[in-house]
């Protein structure tokens, strides 16, 4: 992109003249740096824009609020930056910085610092590009580690040796990788050793900022990029041993198994190209945990991981706790590990309606993301099996449409309350009342009775007896 091209983009921004006169009436010096910028060379648009502040970040912040009459600043004194929001911009003061590090903290001391050593203390050469937004050399891109050229070749590599680079931050080793499968770029061979070197020093790290940079890894378009290279490190076994585990091919006689790493790669990929949502991307990842604790080799049979999905559901409420990942999330990515295998063994004609239905009631409104996690599962390389497996998936959902249709399941709810089973059989809250429930809707799944209030009711009053006289 030329000095031209530049000056134009700026132009658009609405602010960025403004602040870049009041910096001049100011006597400070202020640049475009971080993300932005990177995305303005790739072409790419975003709206979130750091500005290096030569001088107090917070007070050029206060100034430029006024000016711009925006009344939402969030000044982070201690930090020296300031944010606020200027139309659809989200924008960020930082001053100018010096960074020294001692061993046991990612926290550096800070100490106020010149344009050089702010530019000098940033992670990677795609991350040290500035642009200058003062009157005197407006749009002058300031390249002072050949980041451009390694944007061009789609390299990550660090301004310095990587080996003080990552000792000073361990961070930056996941942010390395988690800028190549955003931005689909290599890793300079110098980064992965270094981060191969240092991969215990992840252990200072706090977890949410280690889950927070998984979670951009499986946002990306293509997470096994990032997945890979975890893999490959080293890093994966700090940062996450279980999918770590998934790795590796064992022979008995004839009979290997697929590496269960890979395979779970090729299935986050799938899943993520068909859905935003990080979540099944999560689902994907975790969806054969279960693997190497179940693994059994049968004569004659081969390898079998018999229970997998069942073990593996009963091990996310863990792996969320442990990893510090939403806990609102848990059931849902348990319900979909759970039942990734149930969808295929009902893909046959002779399937019964009720067998459908259980189905349609256990995944509940989980259905559909259920399906493409199942989809994205076929990871074979002979197409014409890859058919066959999906075609044996369309023929499930044709089964469900028609069940759906027949007794509109999807949000199944018995049809007869709890309160109203206490006050016909004239009993208080307990157990009995579930399972005089429980008896209900199951002759619904079963087929045995339609899923209408009025059947139902029914079949309340001919079951009720049996419960009342029992003394459960
Ligand atoms: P994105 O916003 O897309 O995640 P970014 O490059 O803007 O990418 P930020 O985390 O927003 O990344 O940080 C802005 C800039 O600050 C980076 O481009 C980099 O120059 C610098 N930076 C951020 N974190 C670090 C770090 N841990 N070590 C060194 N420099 C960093
Ligand atoms: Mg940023």
């Amino acid at each position: 992109m030329n000095k031209i091209d530049i000056n134009t983009k700026l132009n658009e921004i609405p602010f960025i003249k403004i602040i870049s006169e009041l910096a001049k009436r100011e006597g400070v010096k202020i640049y475009l740096v971080g993300g932005f910028v990177r995305d303005l060379i790739l072409n790419r648009q975003r709206n979130d824009i750091d500005i290096l502040v030569i001088g107090n970040g917070p007070d050029f912040a206060e100034k430029s609020a006024k000016e711009l009459e925006v009344n939402n600043l969030v000044l982070y004194k201690n930090f020296g930056t300031a944010h606020f929001t200027f139309d659809d911009y989200d924008v960020e003061f930082v001053g100018a910085r010096k960074e020294s590090y001692d061993r046991k903290s990612r926290n550096p001391v800070v100490e106020n610092g010149t344009f050089e050593d702010d530019i000098n203390r940033r992670d990677f050469t795609i991350n040290t590009i500035a642009i200058s937004i003062n009157d005197e050399d407006f749009g002058l891109v300031i390249d002072r580690f050949n980041g451009i050229q390694d944007i061009k070749d789609k390299i990550i590599r660090t301004p310095i040796d990587p080996l003080i680079t990552f000792n000073d931050d361990p961070l930056r080793i996941l942010r390395a990788f988690r800028f190549a499968s955003q931005l689909q770029f290599e890793v300079h061979d110098s980064v992965m050793i270094a981060a191969n070197q240092l991969r215990e020093r992840l252990k200072i790290i706090s977890q949410e900022r280690i889950t927070d940079e998984l979670l951009k890894i499986l946002e990306s378009s293509k997470p096994s990029v990032g997945l890979k290279l975890l893999f490959i490190s080293g890093v994966l076994e700090i940062i996450f041993p279980e999918i770590h585990q998934l790795a590796g091919v064992e022979q008995r006689k004839d009979y290997h198994h697929k590496d269960v790493f890979f395979h779970t790669c090729e299935v986050v990929d799938n899943v993520s190209s068909k859905t935003d949502n990080i979540w099944l991307r999560f689902a994907a990842l975790v969806h054969d945990i279960a693997k190497p604790n179940t693994k059994k080799f049968i004569d004659g049979i081969g390898w079998t991981f018999h229970g997998h999905e069942e073990i593996g559901a009963r091990m996310i409420k863990n792996i969320f706790k442990k990893y510090k990942l939403p806990f609102h999330k848990i059931e849902y990515v348990e319900k979909l590990v759970r039942l990734h295998l149930r969808p295929i063994a009902l893909a046959s004609e002779e399937v019964t309606d009720s067998a459908i239905r259980r189905l349609i009631v256990q995944a509940g409104d989980k259905l559909d993301d259920l399906i493409t996690l199942c989809r994205a599962d076929i990871t074979s390389k002979n197409i014409q099996k890859v058919e066959k497996y999906l075609e044996n998936y369309d023929l499930v959902m044709r089964r469900v449409k028609e069940v759906e249709e027949k007794d509109k399941l999807r949000s199944f709810q018995s049809p007869v309350r709890g309160d109203e089973i206490m006050k016909v059989c004239n009993i208080p809250p307990g157990k009995k009342v579930g399972l005089i429930k429980a008896d209900i809707e199951e002759a619904i799944l079963d087929g045995l009775i339609p899923n209408t209030y009025e059947a139902a009711f029914e079949y309340l009053l001919k079951i009720k007896n049996k419960y009342l006289n029992s003394d459960i």
